[in-house]
């Protein structure tokens, strides 16, 4: 469990925490603020996990075992979990939310036109 940044109650759980984004932010279920973990950094636990995951790929290949690529991956996730529990929850008002739900909702909007009208 984490705290919420707004009370510092310790009501954000884990996975709250992990899929939180604006428009689907962490609630916090003491004094209702909304919060998300900003993932500024996250693009480069995707690079290292690649490279790690690719790095047991090939190792796996030249022994000839699956554990090096099972290593690999293990190493990957760890890294991803935590990192997530390493970032800080920011607050995030009512309107930020708003907005962010009308903005990303309508760049879903545009994705599904683009997708329809090219196939
Ligand atoms: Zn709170």
């Amino acid at each position: 469990m984490y705290q919420c940044p707004a009370c510092k109650a310790t009501t954000i759980r884990f996975s709250r925490k992990w899929l939180s984004t604006p428009v689907v932010p962490a609630h916090c279920r003491a004094c209702g603020a909304y919060s998300h973990a900003h993932r500024s950094s996250g693009g480069l636990g995707i690079v290292v996990g690649a490279l790690v995951i690719t790095a047991g790929g090939i190792a796996a290949s030249a022994l000839q075992a699956f554990w090096p690529l099972g290593l690999g991956i293990t190493a990957a996730l760890s890294f991803c979990v935590w990192h997530i529990h390493r970032i800080p929850l920011e607050a995030l008002s009512a309107e930020q939310v708003s907005v962010a739900r009308a903005t990303e909702g309508m760049g879903f909007l545009a994705f599904l036109m683009a997708f329809l009208l090219n196939s």
